[in-house]
């Protein structure tokens, strides 16, 4: 194919044609300042206003509850460490998973070095964390629960009503990290008594550079950026108005076409999925075959590594992601991986492939054709699979 085969949709999206030229004049005609009092910039707040209220409706929040910040990353850092601050007289126990993202593992990280405690759950084989471990792990002092909607590298989505009626009833906090779940899937933070919600607009087709943190009132909960007084002083910073005005287009084109899009997403994903497991041989999917993100595949591979598949893929003109993190200096396989029990060697032979709305059953085809003849050569040059075969040949 000659075209670009883009199926890693969940380290990034296309920004919507629609989404840019909705911010296109607030970079040109309209670059006031939202804070300045003639009425040619304080027009921009209510623009902001306007964005906020669409963002709160697909949430069922109230607009006043939505702040935005500079992505996914920035939320992730507010919501735990402010929680920490502002909740430490009543106790410094936190609670997550093995699996977050690492905008969640390391600031739980930098916590237990403030003298914070933190629990990190385990999960099952699937990647769903437990309910009777989570209870197990509640105590007098915890104050935050943050546990993500729906997991990046495999897909997995949580019980996150049941977790968040948990802790409702306890009376402890509840963070969710939903960059990858916000308008993948319905959600609604009464609901699922959610108190904090992260996300982010470029996993949605919207800017790189703009995501919120949801507050839910009455949340105690400190200024991440001191300064001036946006943000209803939480945040301080001169808003960015393209990059807000993108993201409130892009919520709202990705809400109205939810349920139509993650249709066929479904469907295309099963077909992918089928046909892996039909034509390639000593594969294994990662994740919940049904609790799991509309868009996400994710195998292992037997005897196959994972970063000279994403290079072969690349010359076939083919984009997706691995499970190690190889290319950034470091030989572990994911930490996810490696939470739901693959050994070493198997999470190591790992491809996430994450499709858009515009992906399609023929570009699925040319990948499934290229991913079998490239494994197949990499698996002939393997001495682990040339044992293999003979063992069995015994
Ligand atoms: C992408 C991602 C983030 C980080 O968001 P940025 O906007 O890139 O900072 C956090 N959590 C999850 C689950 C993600 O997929």
């Amino acid at each position: 194919m000659d075209k670009l085969i883009y199926l890693d949709n969940a380290a990034t999206t296309k920004t919507a044609p629609e989404v840019v030229e909705a911010m296109l004049p607030y970079f040109t005609e309209n670059y006031g300042n939202p804070s300045s009092v003639y009425s040619f910039a304080s027009g921009n707040k209510d623009v902001i206003t306007r964005q906020r209220e669409i963002i709160a409706d697909t949430l069922g929040a109230a607009a006043n509850e939505i702040y935005f910040t500079a992505g996914g990353s920035e939320s992730d850092n507010w919501a735990l460490k402010a929680t920490a601050e502002a909740y430490a007289g009543k106790g410094k126990h936190i609670i997550t998973t093995k699996i977050e993202h690492h905008a969640i593992l390391h600031t739980c990280e930098y916590l237990e070095k403030q003298g914070y405690d933190v629990t990190y759950l385990d999960v099952d084989e699937n990647g769903i964390v437990r309910m009777d471990e989570l209870k197990a792990a509640i105590r007098p002092d915890t104050i935050l629960i943050s546990i993500m909607f729906a997991n990046n590298e495999i897909g997995t989505i949580q019980p996150i009503r049941e977790i968040g009626e948990l802790a409702h009833e306890r009376g402890i906090l509840f963070h969710t990290d939903a960059v990858q779940a916000f308008c993948q899937v319905p959600i609604n933070v009464d609901e699922c008594h959610i108190d904090m919600l992260s996300a982010s607009a470029h996993k949605l087709n919207g800017p790189k550079g703009i995501g919120f943190l949801y507050i839910r009132k009455g949340v105690k909960i400190r200024s991440f950026v001191h300064g001036g007084a946006q943000e209803r002083k939480r945040r301080a910073g001169t808003e960015n108005v393209p990059g807000i005005v993108g993201f409130g287009k892009a919520v709202e084109r990705a809400a109205a076409s939810l349920k139509e899009r993650t249709t066929k997403e479904v469907e295309l994903r099963d077909y992918l999925i089928d046909r892996i497991e039909k034509e390639i041989p000593y594969c294994r999917l990662n994740g919940d075959r049904k609790k799991r993100l509309p868009n996400n595949v994710n195998f292992s591979f037997r005897f196959v590594e994972g970063e000279s598949l994403l290079i072969k893929l690349d010359m076939k003109g083919i984009c997706a992601s691995s499970g190690s993190a190889c290319t950034s200096g470091s030989l572990d396989p994911s930490h996810v991986l490696l939470a739901i029990g693959l050994p070493h060697e198997i999470a190591h032979g790992s491809l996430r492939m994450t499709l858009s709305e515009e992906t399609t059953k023929e570009e699925l085809d040319y990948v499934v054709g290229s991913l079998k003849e490239i494994v197949e050569n990499l698996r002939n040059m393997s001495p682990l699979y040339e044992d293999f075969i003979k063992k069995q040949n015994r």
